[in-house]
């Protein structure tokens, strides 16, 4: 008798809960509901507040709905999942005066001007991002914002600073000791149990991910070059403590021994991965890690670089070395069968401009489906959202974006997206 009261009880109580929720459905002319399965004509998805519920065959008439129901009609259009980029730098956008910035903009503004960029990645299509490295305090505050809607943006998963090496890249450069010192981030360390710090520290203040500079950079201003910088024993540390913790960790990469020892190491994702050898492709299948290609700036950058004053000498000869490298790692990686996820490293190139890597990719020697499942089913797994994210099914969240004609053939209709939906909502 008490089991009947409380089913009758549950079952009101969820009728309420469904009652109260908005109605959306979405007439899709064509709809590309799991990257990878064929797309079909005439689709309708149903959202219930953030929830899609239904995608069903043809155009359900809302008339045959209950209560009120708002139509988004898309039936010109061709639909698929939002996208996801897994290398961006919200909080900046590197320019003549990048090296200046760092003096002169507050974290208040660089939160502000990653509010802007944001809003830019949304409306490009990009409902979910993963930000590898930024000022703790200002990423963090965007995140939240745009959680509680206070600012239109993808969904963040944030990683703050990077944990780096003293003198590496991550750590800062270019101006005199005493300036340094003045801006020196908290996640820098050396050796191993400094490095476990570093890492509890992060994750204590806010971090989701875990960003590594495990080689030297290209964009910072030493002539340290491209190679391992994190040693052995720091690798293995930072991974031990932060998988202890439930967090990933992911390695801004670019050496080939850099790259071998993070993957040996147990890293999650590497990202660049500019001179990836035989042996990376076999750690990386052998431990199931991702590969972040961020083709983007070894496209974008070599050209910029003269007359901007920010490019020193040591800067345009690994920027140079980076760009011949980067494409032909990506193509090795892909046919030797490693797992990619979609990423631009944006904040380096132009914010909103995320959608040219696809071109890179499929040039690169990646089917079209491929490249949108690296941005879609892909990234949805590197960050185990897989349950909510990265397909247009029954359950998951309603992110999903429209664009002119099929991607599937001709890949740069995604540089021009018509609609985004992201939680239900129009954006
Ligand atoms: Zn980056």
């Amino acid at each position: 008798m008490r089991v009947a009261v409380c089913l009758i009880l549950v079952s009101v109580l969820l009728s309420i809960s469904f009652a109260d929720e908005h109605i959306t459905i979405v007439h899709a002319g064509a709809l590309l509901a799991v990257p990878g399965e064929a797309p079909k004509a005439r689709q309708t998805i149903t959202i219930e507040g953030n929830r899609i519920t239904a995608v069903d065959d043809g155009f359900v008439d809302p008339a045959n709905m209950d209560g009120e129901v708002t139509i988004i009609d898309l039936s010109d259009k061709f639909v698929l999942p939002g996208l996801m980029d897994m290398h961006v730098h919200l909080l900046s956008e590197l320019g003549p005066n990048t090296r200046t910035d760092a003096l002169q903009v507050t974290t208040s503004m660089q939160a502000l001007q990653g509010a802007l960029h944001a809003k830019r990645t949304l409306h490009a299509g990009f409902t979910t991002v993963r930000d590898l490295g930024g000022k703790p305090e200002a990423i963090y505050a965007l995140r939240d914002a745009i959680d509680q809607g206070v600012v239109p943006g993808p969904r963040i998963l944030a990683a703050g600073s990077s944990i780096a090496a003293t003198g590496g890249h991550g750590d800062v450069d270019g101006f005199k000791a005493e300036l340094l010192t003045l801006w020196t981030p908290d996640t820098i360390c050396d050796g191993p149990y400094d490095c476990r710090h570093a890492t509890r520290y992060a994750i204590k203040y806010g971090a989701d991910w875990i960003k590594i500079t495990a080689t030297g950079g290209v964009l910072s201003d030493t002539a340290t070059g491209t190679d391992q910088q994190m040693t052995d024993d720091e690798l293995r540390e930072i991974m031990k403590t932060a998988h202890s913790l439930g967090v990933k960790v992911a390695a801004h990469a670019h050496g080939t021994n850099g790259i071998n020892a993070a993957l040996k190491a147990g890293v999650d994702s590497i990202d660049h991965g500019t001179f990836l050898d035989d042996e990376s492709i076999k750690l990386f299948k052998r431990t199931g890690a991702y590969l972040v290609p961020t083709l983007l700036p070894g496209h974008k950058v070599p050209a910029t670089m003269e007359g901007n004053p920010f490019f020193t000498d040591a800067i345009k000869a690994k920027a140079r070395a980076a760009a011949a490298a980067s494409k032909a790692s990506f193509g090795k990686a892909y046919k030797g069968g490693v797992k990619i996820a979609f990423g631009t490293d944006s904040g380096v190139t132009r914010h909103g401009a995320n959608a040219e890597e696809f071109a890179l990719m499929v040039d690169g020697g990646m089917s079209e489906m491929e490249a949108i499942r690296s941005a879609t089913v892909v990234a949805a797994e590197l960050i185990e959202m897989s349950d909510s994210l990265g397909t247009i099914e029954p359950g998951k969240l309603a992110d999903m974006i429209a664009v002119d004609s099929s991607p599937l053939d001709d890949i740069s209709v995604l540089e021009n997206v018509r609609a985004v939906i992201k939680d239900g909502k129009r954006q």
